[in-house]
């Protein structure tokens, strides 16, 4: 083997070798001859620009320059011309799908065997995502900036790497103060110690969340003041550690209202408190005077009977004894005296039942009403025929009731009806039962003078009458008692009427259980 052959078999291996590094470079590189025209490219040419090789050799390299950029190439050929390497040379290029790719370039000449310049390489390094990134985090750090809250990121270490002019106006520190030193600069001496554990537990867990886990968090001033925080941790994972970024707001104004808020709170659930006092207070009052009043009535009235059979009876016995003695006009006037007495007397007797339906204690049980309805007929001669003819239906049905007082509200109702009867129309009274699981109405319907509308609202109010009293001799007390029966017993009473037809009186109270 001569000198000669051994050196270009050398060569040959070192060739080899660079083609092989050429193809398997991360960076573009392109040859090309001092006209542009392109004379190779290697694999990641292709990856960066989209052209493969057969498509990109031979072409000219302004394939690839955008137009607005036409001139670039010319003098960076120049330069190569000259024998100038051009480095890190930061530009765009074109590739094949039209986008503009980001490229450090790094342009070196040719030179053959003799030295002269024969073309030159390209070096194209895409930097396209890196400086993607560096825009987003130019971006991020503008954002930071301008955020409301005092933003802190910290390394692993606990070092401050970055704060915002927030964080400067809090603490009264200048940024170049807090950067460098340790987070715990900006908490009060006596959690200092406990910190950097907490700080370390943190980073083996990282998560966003709040700090302090619902406790009070104080920060600490330049000058020594405290301050309550809210503090959010944001953990940013990278290769080089766990890097954290805090949002502090300051939240000593937040409190103030919030404690504020509670003492407002407080002072009105005292307020209450007191009045809820007072009006109690009052109501018991008023209750004992009310006591105290119907007590006096029902004993008033009550005496009041006594004097009253005396004259009833008086005037009876004149009338019966010494009846042929009297002229006409003084037994007249001894039987509208005895009348007077007899209405004063119901009017008592009407008073007395109101006073007791309203005073007396009861406990409320199954009554069949059906069945009472029946027995109260059956007692009562004026309410059977030929006064009057009252049907009872088969579906009247339980409620819960007191037993006294329903059989006064069927008894006044059961009055009325028959009472307030349309001349020269046989009266029919109704009497049946509907409703649901848990309410029962029940109905008394007849077929009598019926009651203006206007004059409905009214009816069910103490001395209330809408007929004339010499047709319908009454007091006036009969409804009044029948509503407060009815309301006594957890129930209600309506009624519905029209002039000249009739009237229905529905008592609505709660089912009785079947027995
Ligand atoms: P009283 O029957 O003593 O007059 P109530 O309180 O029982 O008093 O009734 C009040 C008024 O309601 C009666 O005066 C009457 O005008 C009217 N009223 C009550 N029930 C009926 C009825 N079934 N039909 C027509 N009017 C009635």
């Amino acid at each position: 083997m001569t000198a000669e052959s051994s050196i270009e078999d050398a060569e040959g291996t070192a060739a080899a070798h660079l083609a092989a590094l050429v193809e398997s470079s991360n960076d573009a590189i392109v040859g090309m001859t001092l006209n542009g025209v392109i004379t190779s490219w290697n694999q990641a040419a292709q990856r960066v620009f989209g052209y493969d090789a057969a498509e990109a050799l031979g072409q000219s390299v302004t394939l690839l320059i955008p137009a607005d950029l036409s001139g670039e190439e010319e003098k960076i050929l120049a330069r190569v011309r000259r024998g100038e390497r051009v480095m890190h040379y930061e530009t765009v290029r074109l590739r094949k799908d039209g986008s503009r790719a980001q490229v450090s370039l790094t342009v070196s000449p040719i030179r053959n065997r003799s030295g002269r310049v024969i073309g030159a390489s390209k070096i194209a390094h895409d930097v396209t995502e890196q400086k993607r990134t560096g825009e987003m985090l130019t971006q991020l750090r503008l954002a930071i900036e301008a955020a409301p809250n005092g933003m802190v990121m910290i390394d692993d270490d606990g070092l401050i790497v970055m704060v915002n002019s927030q964080m400067e106006r809090l603490f009264g520190y200048d940024r170049s103060e807090m950067l460098g030193q340790r987070v715990e600069l900006l908490i009060p001496t006596r959690y200092r110690d406990a910190h950097p554990g907490q700080r370390l537990r943190y980073a083996d867990m990282p998560e966003v969340r709040a700090m302090g886990h619902g406790r009070d968090l104080f920060a600490r001033r330049k000058d020594g003041s405290e301050f309550l925080v809210d503090v959010g941790l944001n953990p940013a994972t990278t290769p080089d550690g766990v890097y954290v970024l805090a949002a502090v707001i300051d939240i000593t104004e937040r409190k103030r209202m919030e404690a504020e808020l509670a003492k407002v709170h407080a002072d009105m659930r005292a307020h209450a408190q007191t009045l809820e006092a007072l009006v109690a207070e009052r109501t018991a009052h008023l209750h004992q005077t009310i006591a105290e009043l119907e007590g006096v009535s029902y004993s008033l009235t009550h005496d009041l009977r006594g004097p009253l059979r005396t004259i009833q009876g008086f005037c009876q016995i004149v009338l019966a004894d010494a009846g042929d003695r009297l002229g006409p006009e003084e037994k007249e006037l001894l039987a509208k005296s005895v009348a007077a007495a007899n209405r004063l007397d119901r009017l008592i007797q009407d008073v007395l039942t109101y006073t007791r339906v309203s005073r007396q204690n009861f406990t409320l049980q199954s009554v069949d009403v059906g069945k009472l309805v029946r027995q109260i007929i059956e007692e009562r001669p004026e309410l059977q025929a030929p006064a009057a003819v009252i049907v009872v239906e088969g579906n009247v049905e339980r409620v819960r009731g007191h037993e006294a007082s329903l059989t006064q509200v069927i008894t006044n109702l059961l009055e009325n009806a028959v009472k307030f009867k349309a001349p020269g129309r046989e009266s029919r009274i109704r009497v049946h039962g509907e409703g649901d699981a848990e309410w029962v109405n029940l109905w008394f319907e007849d077929n009598g003078i019926g009651i203006p509308t206007e004059a409905q609202g009214q009816l069910f109010t103490l001395f209330h009458r809408v007929h004339h009293d010499r047709a319908f001799p009454g007091t006036g007390l009969g409804l009044a008692i029948v509503r407060k029966a009815v309301e006594r017993m957890g129930g209600s009473v309506r009624v519905e009427s029209e002039p000249g037809v009739g009237s229905r009186f529905c008592v609505r109270l709660q089912r009785g259980d079947a027995s």
